[in-house]
């Protein structure tokens, strides 16, 4: 079965619309398919409303937390979006976003950028504002030639623009997902760039804390990392997740569902949802 759990829309910061990425998925052969936009259900809710019949979607998000003084995305598969837990989340995540894009705002403006956080917001519009509409502003205003380079230079990971300090702590997030009836999956876990050693430590408090699954297939990567990645799902008993992290057509990384399968000895988290 081709499935991809990990995927964004023009809910949060991907380019095609819920129903575009659903008519996407399915011409190319994907079966079960997650959107998984940044603190929002809504596409998923714009999507399940025009679903095409042979996709099925899980109602899904990827939740922004901090762990360690460290961004870190958990995605949240299976939830009930209309649980006062996943509500309590949602609500609490967007209040978060609102107040970090404030901070990123004020900072860029210290950096002699000023009119960023109106400026992002205006690109955003109804979607959840992230860095990537930052990353857009700077681009249009010729700080800088490219989104990776606003990243590099700004917004990347330790920059002026990686605002953590407001997001929730993994605790709570994963907290939020299993009380809504979710499974809490520890996305694209090589992004965070951890030692090995700090990776395990990574998923072992996330499994303690109710974590049920890695992504251990994110996107296009070596077979070295899917077999590392296994490996440390096994230690600490998670299942296995894959996902795109699709944003956009023409993205370098993967298209929807374009990666390869988990290896054998993985326990596909999507099991219990297909009969
Ligand atoms: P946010 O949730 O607002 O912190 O934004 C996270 C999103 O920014 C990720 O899902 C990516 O889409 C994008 N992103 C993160 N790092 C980079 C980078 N170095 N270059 C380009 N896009 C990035
Ligand atoms: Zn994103
Ligand atoms: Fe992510
Ligand atoms: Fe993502």
């Amino acid at each position: 079965m081709r499935v991809d759990l990990h995927t964004h829309t023009s809910a949060s910061d991907g380019a095609l619309s819920p129903v575009a990425l659903c008519e996407r998925a399915q011409a190319r052969g994907v079966e079960l398919l997650a959107i998984t936009d940044h603190d929002t259900c809504a596409g998923y809710r714009e999507a399940v409303a025009a679903l095409p019949a042979a996709l099925r979607l899980l109602p899904a998000a990827e939740f922004s937390c901090q762990w360690r003084n460290m961004g870190v995305h958990v995605v949240g598969l299976g939830i009930d979006v209309d649980h006062a837990a996943a509500r309590d989340a949602f609500e609490t995540l967007q209040q978060a976003r609102e107040q970090r894009a404030v901070v990123i705002g004020d900072r860029l403006a210290r950096l002699g950028m000023p009119g960023a956080h109106a400026g992002a917001s205006a690109l955003a519009g109804d979607s959840q504002v992230g860095r990537p509409h930052f990353a857009r502003f700077l681009v249009e205003q010729g700080y800088v030639g490219s989104e990776n380079g606003a990243f590099e230079r700004w917004l990347g990971s330790g920059k002026p623009g990686d605002v953590k300090a407001l997001w929730p702590t993994l605790e709570q997030v994963v907290a939020w997902i299993v009380a809504a009836g979710g499974v809490a999956v520890l996305a694209h876990p090589l992004k965070y760039k951890l030692t090995a050693t700090r990776l395990r430590l990574l998923a072992g408090e996330f499994a303690a804390l109710g974590g049920g699954a890695l992504e251990v297939v994110a996107g296009r990567q070596l077979p070295d990392a899917t077999a590392h990645l296994a490996r440390v799902a096994a230690q600490f008993q998670l299942e296995a997740s894959v996902g795109s992290d699709f944003h956009a057509p023409g993205q370098y990384w993967s298209d929807v569902g374009d990666f390869a399968p988990l290896p054998p000895q993985c326990e596909p988290v999507w099991r219990r949802w297909v009969a």
